[in-house]
């Protein structure tokens, strides 16, 4: 459990997975690190941001990160890669297009705000006394990211990092993801991590993950827990296909 002053964690829970973003409270500026499946979900953040519009940062575009942001008005400052931008014409509607169809109802408060203010590798954030650096970190997605907030540590890893295992994409560059994943295990500075799914906490999470980004590189997956969530048994699977390799 991460407990800091100024760090606000808000999670929606799924059927089958848990969804998790923060807030991070500067002395000048507050940031809204993902804004979750719908606006529904962001009610508690909305009433906590009520004396000042929040900066929104996507950590990338899935519908389970960018629901939310219509609470904040449509002229949210969003922030996020440049590659995030293209998928609000692309696959972001057609996903939302899907969830209406399967949940006739359930979406109808979703309005996509695309992200409008872009960067390419980082971008660093002064907040007043805390500083959320932005950096690239493809893998997951192409346009995901990281935040990193030196004076307390704290990685916000997004999709990047996940236990028991992230959801690896179709012909996935591996290389990279496990090689951004590894810069930051060895920053110095790195002392907690708080990924978007799954569990938080120590550094572990991260060299964890890498291990098993790794099994799936060389053909080696790393044997899953026996009693593995439905959801977790099926992504696993899905990852073992994607990366071409035999289910046994
Ligand atoms: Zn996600």
């Amino acid at each position: 459990m991460i407990q800091i002053d100024g760090l606000f964690i808000h999670t929606v829970q799924r059927e089958d997975f848990l969804v998790r973003g923060c807030v991070l409270h500067g002395a000048k500026r507050t940031v809204v690190w993902d804004t979750l499946t719908r606006p529904q979900d962001m009610a508690p953040v909305l009433r906590m941001c009520a004396s000042q519009m929040p900066l929104v940062v996507y950590s990338h575009a899935d519908w389970d990160h960018v629901g939310g942001t219509a609470v904040f008005g449509p002229d949210t400052l969003v922030m996020a890669h440049r590659s995030c931008l293209a998928r609000f014409q692309d696959d972001v509607p057609q996903t939302l297009r899907s969830l209406r169809t399967n949940e006739p109802g359930f979406w109808d408060d979703v309005r996509l705000i695309e992200p409008n203010v872009l960067f390419d590798t980082r971008l660093d954030l002064d907040l007043g006394g805390l500083t959320l650096e932005l950096h690239r970190l493809p893998g997951h997605t192409a346009d995901a990211i990281v935040g990193f907030v030196p004076q307390w540590g704290l990685l916000l890893a997004g999709d990047t990092v996940e236990l028991p295992c992230p959801c690896v994409p179709h012909e996935p560059d591996l290389v990279s993801w496990i090689s951004g994943l590894t810069q930051w295990l060895h920053h110095p500075g790195l002392r907690r991590v708080l990924p978007s799914h799954g569990p938080s906490g120590r550094p572990e999470v991260v060299a964890q993950t890498i291990a098993y980004l790794q099994g799936l590189l060389h053909g080696r997956p790393v044997p899953m827990p026996a009693a593995l969530p439905a959801f977790y048994s099926q992504t696993h699977l899905d990852n073992m296909q994607a990366c071409g390799l035999k289910i046994v």
